[in-house]
């Protein structure tokens, strides 16, 4: 098993190579992607640690260790190109009053006092590689995770954790269901990450969802959104004993039991005692 890496030592010099290839490197065949950074047990250095990845431990350690700690990643998704379209021109239009320290209407009208936060470090707290990072000195671990936003309370100087939505349903949006446990869990984390990070944040997080009208009469190159604010007040409660889990999980030896929701370990292993004689035959 390979040692674990400190992600300090390891990112940023693959950052550099991307932004100016030294001129001896310009005619240099392509650059291998590092090895995925697996955990060890005899490793010193803190191990870097995703949202995305404290998330699918909640899902099922099982598919966790499979990933973090013996190499073995789910297969990855097709990516959510109108989704990633939206998240965009939303921070341009958020952006846009971040230049001009000006609340937007939207916050306005909600009776929201704050202005979109300007920081030196912003672009790479939204940077999925780089993300907003906190050291959990009990754990080693170097958590992090990128944020969609943050907006600020002139009066207080007190952060407010954003986070951009988008879906396409005839019912307002919300964030009730079952499944959105994951949307509050990750504003959770950002704002455990800026108190980690020494600055004050408020406890009520705010997503900016914007719905796509699927009932119009007709496309015409044309999709109209209605846009909700919808407010949470986060528990931060959970992200330590959280950490502290993973910890123990990824420090055992044994392979943890699948998570309750998912059947497919069970389909693997029927399919499995099913090719067995076949293979066998070969
Ligand atoms: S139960 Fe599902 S999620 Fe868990 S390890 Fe098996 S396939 Fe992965």
């Amino acid at each position: 098993m390979r040692q674990a890496i400190g992600h300090y030592s390891h990112e940023p010099e693959r950052l550099r190579l991307r932004r100016s290839p030294p001129a001896n490197l310009k005619n240099s065949p392509p650059q291998r992607m590092p090895k995925k950074i697996l955990y060890s047990p005899n490793s010193a250095g803190p191990f870097a640690i995703s949202r995305a990845k404290i998330q699918l431990f909640s899902e099922c350690p099982r598919c966790f260790y499979l990933d973090q700690r013996l190499g073995v990643g789910r297969p990855p998704s097709l990516p959510f190109t109108l989704n990633d379209a939206l998240d965009k021109l939303m921070k341009n239009e958020f952006d846009a009053y971040r230049d001009s320290q000006t609340t937007p209407p939207l916050l306005a009208q909600a009776g929201l006092a704050v202005v979109p936060y300007r920081h030196a470090d912003l672009a790479d707290w939204r940077n999925f590689r780089k993300g907003l990072r906190a050291l959990h000195a009990p754990t080693n671990f170097d958590v992090y995770g990128a944020l969609d936003d943050i907006w600020v309370d002139p009066a207080t100087d007190t952060l407010v954790v954003a986070d951009y939505k988008a879906t396409a349903k005839k019912d307002e949006a919300t964030i009730d269901g079952e499944w959105q446990i994951s949307y509050k869990r990750q504003v959770e984390l950002y704002q455990w990450l800026l108190r980690e990070r020494g600055f004050p944040v408020a406890d009520t997080a705010w997503f900016v969802y914007a719905n796509g009208n699927s009932a119009a009469e007709a496309f015409n190159a044309r999709l109209e959104f209605r846009v909700t604010l919808l407010s949470h007040h986060g528990d931060t409660s959970w992200v330590v004993p959280v950490l502290e889990s993973i910890k123990a999980t990824l420090n055992s030896e044994t392979l943890p039991p699948p998570g309750k929701k998912c059947t497919y370990c069970k389909y693997l292993a029927s399919a499995a005692q099913a090719l067995a004689p076949c293979d066998s035959d070969s």
